[in-house]
């Protein structure tokens, strides 16, 4: 039966994180034809959206368009977004069970995979998370350093955040300015000296993270041509016998691809983007002011494991890549919260199928994650739809077998008197729509999609007004 709002029995749900898995978190909530739910929806920042605001590349603009579905999301009545409230210092997990039935987790993964190599904190040696952060405009990251005065580039990593930051540095000045690029990052990148840049995968082509139409876009750049050396595309024998087992359709065309660029030649653009592969780098090698000079790698083979992967090996051959900046791509991991069991090796919050469990296995009442915190860091934004809808489904069947935490006040009006004494300067959505009518409204006047604030109390300013 498909009651309505009023008449269903209500619950009390707080989704702590407003990137895409939270959103979708909240729209499978409100979807429910049996239960109803009042769902509050944190974020440390005042400005919702996660990595769709500070992760996805300013020039997919596009995918950014996902925040009309959020916003649609947001308009329940029953929906209500505290921005600028963060877990573990203004509130708790004792708070958050005092008032709600329902916790779920959706914090992603905020930080990254160390090399543990040699010579990684030299300086010009980053990593992509920090560097995607800063060109997207996040407050924590607007006024980090990145010196771009050096010509040469290695990004090691072959996924798409490799790519996206490979394609950042490629675009043209006038491809950027379209974009949503914060303000400084486009000065910064327009005077920037970069002109050759390596992306090193450590396996083969064909075991590539990169997707296609990833791959494709790198192919078709304005002002940089993209060389590949056609002996590496050519997959070895273990790779054929495994394509062979296991024929798979995006592999071959990404081959395809691969080949009909490494017979482009190398061109005649301004800027050089190199994609390298069965290398990894063991050392990052400092001049004597502390700066990059070069990389060391070594190359690798490929071998099949036991449980039937390819894998890569190192074979006794070293090669030095004359290079002034590393960027590490080689995957996000999450952040421990404060009080909710952490697998520390996967990065993870410890769960199952979404439900978190403690040290023995046992599920917490109540407490749930969704997204790269509950799955790792895998996945285009609309896998966390799907992996928001298993959470969800657990918090159904938990409603239907009294398996959830037990709030002492469910009063919705007693949560905003208390983050009133914690926080009083948290961000509404309707404040949060006003920040986003601005951005949008100085991006138009230099005909751009927007003009980001990356201040925290420049956006509380104008949301608060
Ligand atoms: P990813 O897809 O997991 O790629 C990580 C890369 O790092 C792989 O090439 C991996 O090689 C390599 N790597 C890992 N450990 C390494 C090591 N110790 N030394 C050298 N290389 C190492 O991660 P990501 O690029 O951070 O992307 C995260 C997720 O976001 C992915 O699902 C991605 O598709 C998604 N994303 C999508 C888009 C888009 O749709 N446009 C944009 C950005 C991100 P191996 O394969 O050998 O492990």
């Amino acid at each position: 039966m498909n009651e309505s709002n009023e008449t269903k029995e209500k619950f009390n749900a707080a989704i702590i994180g407003s990137g895409p898995a939270g959103f979708y978190a909240a729209e499978h909530l409100f979807k429910n034809k049996v239960y109803g739910f009042n769902v509050d929806m944190y974020d440390r920042l005042p400005t919702p959206f996660g990595l769709v605001r500070s992760g996805v590349a300013p020039d997919h603009q596009k995918i950014k368009t996902v925040t009309k579905v959020f916003d649609k999301i947001a308009q329940s009545p029953d929906f209500r977004f505290f921005g600028n409230i963060e877990f573990g210092k203004h509130i708790n997990l004792e708070d958050l069970k005092k008032h709600y039935h329902i916790i779920i987790f959706a914090t992603g993964a905020q930080t990254d995979r160390r090399m543990n190599i040699p010579g990684e904190d030299l300086k010009g040696s980053y990593t992509a998370t920090e560097f995607v952060a800063w060109y997207n405009g996040h407050p924590d990251y607007a006024d980090k350093q990145f010196d771009l005065s050096r010509e040469k580039v290695a990004i090691i990593g072959v996924g798409n955040v490799a790519v996206d930051v490979a394609r950042i540095f490629c675009r043209t000045t006038e491809e950027l300015e379209k974009t949503d690029i914060a303000d400084y990052a486009l000065e910064k990148l327009a005077g920037s000296n970069v002109k050759e840049v390596y992306m090193i995968g450590r396996r083969g082509p064909a075991q590539a993270a990169f997707t296609n139409p990833e791959l494709k876009e790198l192919g078709n750049l304005e002002g940089a041509d993209l060389i590949l050396d056609k002996d590496e595309i050519e997959p070895d024998e273990i790779t054929k016998k495994y394509l062979q087992e296991h024929p798979e359709k995006s592999t071959s065309r990404k081959l395809d691809l691969l080949k009909e660029y490494s017979e482009a030649g190398t061109g005649n653009k301004d800027k050089k983007l190199y994609i390298k592969f069965l290398l990894s780098p063991v050392e990052i090698i400092g001049r004597d002011d502390g700066r990059v000079r070069s990389l060391k790698l070594t190359e690798n083979e490929l071998y099949e494991s036991s449980d039937g992967s390819i894998r890569c090996k190192a074979v006794d051959n070293h090669i030095e890549l004359d290079v002034g900046l590393v960027f590490r791509s080689i995957g996000y991991h999450g952040v421990p919260l404060p009080e909710v069991p952490f697998n520390e090796s996967w990065g993870v919050i410890a769960n199952e199928s979404g439900r978190i469990v403690d040290e023995k296995g046992s599920h917490i009442y109540g407490l749930y994650a969704t997204g790269w915190i509950k799955r790792g860091p895998t996945g285009v934004i609309g896998t966390n739809k799907t992996d928001s809808a298993e959470t969800v489904k657990c918090v159904i069947e938990d409603i239907s077998n009294d398996k959830l935490n037990k709030p002492q006040d469910t009063d919705t009006d007693s949560i905003e008197r208390l983050l009133k004494e914690r926080n009083d300067k948290f961000i509404s959505y309707e404040q949060w729509q006003k920040v986003d009518k601005s951005e949008v409204q100085q991006g138009q006047k230099l005909g751009r999609p927007r003009l980001k604030y990356t201040d925290v109390d420049e956006i509380l300013d104008i949301a608060r007004k």
